[in-house]
């Protein structure tokens, strides 16, 4: 049986990239944390694109935005950073994102999109059809046009789950893998601790970043956030030769990301409400019919691998992080959707000042509190 230390001052649930972000900060800062992590099949952050799209994924004003923006910039040192800690290189690749109009209809949102992200940075540059393969020379002609991210960059994201947790290992984070908490313990409105299949473990605060399944641990505590599995799938291509080196995205969500030794992950499918870890036919079908339409040498590679995991996604698509709205000491960060991997560095940064108590950084994380899904009754208090 394992044998688990008694008492920490933080217990995280989930060891994904927000969990292992959040673990790592705190524990930098010297607090006790403990982290358990089931290892659930369809973990999101093992089955990412890794694109850190903070400008690719808004097309208006949006609370999210200059977060997301922010965490984007930390990436080139969080690299080095991680580097030094884990001894593991995250793979981040500097080449931008080309955001493609596959046809005409496409055309007309995309530079609204254009519209909107350079009136904000002129380094956003718009793309008519024929200049579109001069700066990917492999990408088809036959596009309507394009924008050119250039800072939206991308990293390998299994790599950078691997590389936070052995970051957060060696801060002195206790990590239990394999290990579910089936319980929380709370008692009078306080949360105490946790249960797994053999012990209880105490601590006076607890985080819940069990992504797509932290709605279920909530159960029984009188607020549940409307947070839901949205299964995706991918596929990886290799390449024998010459590969593009920016990342290509379709309006239409299919995207193209070149990884090292010319592998080409290809995504994602979008399947509301699904656990199922099995990776259709169709799904990767309609990828690689998507896929090999923009970029034709796809055709001549090989299939790597297929995979498949689960984003959590709550209701308005922001993420949810702050405190449970009725157990003291409960804490929730989840939601992050189709962004945990561009949003993990801020997120562990934020959460670590949001729990020293820092008022600036609650009034930050005010937009993605778990309380805006509460209904005027239910938030006043009785
Ligand atoms: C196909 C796909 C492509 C994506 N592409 C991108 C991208 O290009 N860029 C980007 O920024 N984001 C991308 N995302 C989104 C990103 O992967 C997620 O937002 C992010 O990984 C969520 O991290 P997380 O730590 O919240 O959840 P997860 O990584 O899912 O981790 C949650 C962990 O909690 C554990 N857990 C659950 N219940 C329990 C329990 N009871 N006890 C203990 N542990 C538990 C699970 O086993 C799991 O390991 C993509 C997602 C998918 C699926």
């Amino acid at each position: 049986m394992k044998q688990y230390m008694n008492k920490y001052e933080y217990i995280l649930i989930g060891g994904g990239v927000i969990g292992c972000s959040i673990a790592y900060r705190l524990a930098k800062s010297g607090f006790s944390v403990a982290l358990f992590d089931s290892d659930s099949a369809g973990k999101a952050s093992m089955a990412a694109g890794g694109m850190l799209g903070a400008q690719n994924e808004f097309e208006c004003e949006n609370p999210l935005m200059e977060i997301a923006l922010e965490s984007r910039d930390l990436f080139p040192d969080l690299r080095d950073e991680l580097f030094e800690e884990s001894g593991i290189d995250i793979e981040f690749r500097k080449a931008g994102l080309l955001k493609v109009a596959a046809s005409e209809e496409d055309r007309d949102s995309l530079l609204a999109q254009y519209r909107f992200l350079a009136g904000k940075d002129a380094t956003v540059s718009w793309l008519e059809p024929q200049d579109v393969p001069k700066k990917e020379p492999q990408l088809t002609s036959l596009t309507a046009g394009a924008i050119y991210l250039e800072k939206d960059n991308q990293v390998k994201a299994p790599l950078l789950a691997f590389a936070l947790l052995r970051s957060a290992v060696n801060a002195g984070v206790h990590v239990y893998e394999h290990t579910a908490i089936h319980e929380l313990i709370i008692q009078n409105g306080q949360v105490l601790g946790v249960k797994t299949k053999s012990s209880n473990v105490y601590a006076s605060r607890v985080i819940n970043t069990a992504g797509a399944w932290s709605s279920a641990l909530l159960e029984g505590t009188g607020f549940t956030p409307p947070v839901i599995p949205v299964k995706g799938e991918c596929v990886s291509i290799k390449l024998s030769k010459e590969a593009p080196v920016k990342t290509i995205f379709a309006v239409d969500g299919c995207y193209i990301v070149p990884k090292r030794n010319n592998e080409m992950l290809i995504g994602a499918t979008s399947t509301p409400h699904s656990f199922d870890p099995s990776v259709s036919a169709g799904g990767i079908r309609s990828l690689l019919n998507r896929a090999a339409r923009l970029l034709p040498i796809l055709d001549t590679g090989t299939i790597e691998r297929t995979w498949s995991g689960v984003r959590p996604q709550a209701a308005d698509h922001l993420p949810v992080i702050g405190a449970h709205p009725f157990v003291d000491g409960l804490y929730i960060c989840t939601g992050h959707y189709r962004n945990g991997i561009l949003l993990s560095p801020i997120t562990g940064l934020l959460m670590e000042k949001y729990l020293s108590g820092c008022s600036k950084t609650a009034a930050r994380l005010a937009p993605f509190s778990p309380a805006r899904f509460l209904s005027q009754k239910e938030a006043v208090p009785v």
